[in-house]
């Protein structure tokens, strides 16, 4: 019994080291998908701004339709002014002369701001363009170095797979399928150690008596709360933990 303890022992701090890599290997992985999706974020922007520049434009030609309409208003205004007999008809062609160029007047200076603001939102789209262009080419550049750690951090965990594996064919199949449930079950931690009647999966005391049986090792014991698989080793030894 006390041998199986100590492949399962030796079969979790492999697992431990296992998940590690997988850990580090999902966390190079991530970084590069945060990187990715922060330019994307910038691309959807740039995008915005070109469709707002474009919606801008198009109130431009508006505007300047409306312009030439009132140009050619007062065109047609002036030459019914040569056959008008009253006084009043005067007046009022008048009066539509003078609206038609103040609407000239006013479509002169929309027509500037609406430039203006067109020129904005062109240059902050090219802006952003350029910092996307910037940072995809050191985004590519990351991407390599990331995907040669990989390479490395997947070739030393598989010697350590390789390693788990021959182990685990020496362990009893009824203690491997238990243990292996564990994993899966308790976030890859199914062996613990027993510190001062405390298990170190779940933190929880073990009774006495329990705990008595633990240390003198001559079973497999389970902690009665997370049902991990514990283990006891003499205080000496604490340092190793
Ligand atoms: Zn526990």
């Amino acid at each position: 019994m006390k041998e199986d303890i100590s492949v399962l022992i030796a079969l979790q701090e492999l697992d431990t080291e296992l998940s590690g890599f997988d850990r580090k290997i999902e966390e190079k992985k991530q970084e590069l998908t945060a990187r990715e999706q922060a330019i994307a974020e910038k691309e959807v922007l740039a995008g915005q701004c070109k469709e707002k520049a474009a919606e801008l434009k198009q109130s431009q030609r508006d505007i300047k339709n409306g312009s030439e309409d009132a140009a050619e208003r007062i065109k047609d205004r002036q030459s019914k002014m040569m056959q008008v007999q009253t006084s009043r008809e005067h007046q009022a062609l008048l009066k539509e002369i003078e609206d038609a160029k103040k609407t000239i007047k006013d479509t002169e200076e929309e027509l500037l701001q609406v430039m203006e603001q067109v020129e904005a939102e062109e240059a902050k789209a090219k802006e952003l363009e350029n910092l996307c262009t910037g940072e995809r080419e050191l985004l590519a550049e990351e991407a390599a170095k990331v995907e040669k750690a990989v390479d490395e951090l997947n070739n030393k965990r598989l010697a350590v797979q390789e390693q788990r594996d021959k182990m685990a064919r020496n362990v009893p199949s009824s203690l491997m399928k238990r243990y292996d449930k564990l994993l899966k079950k308790r976030e890859g931690l199914a062996v613990v150690r027993v510190i001062d009647a405390v298990c170190q999966g779940c933190f929880m005391t073990i009774p006495p008596q329990k705990y008595n049986d633990i240390r003198l090792g001559e079973d497999i014991f389970s902690c009665p709360t997370c049902q991990r698989t514990l283990y006891y080793l003499p205080e000496t030894e604490e340092v190793d933990a």
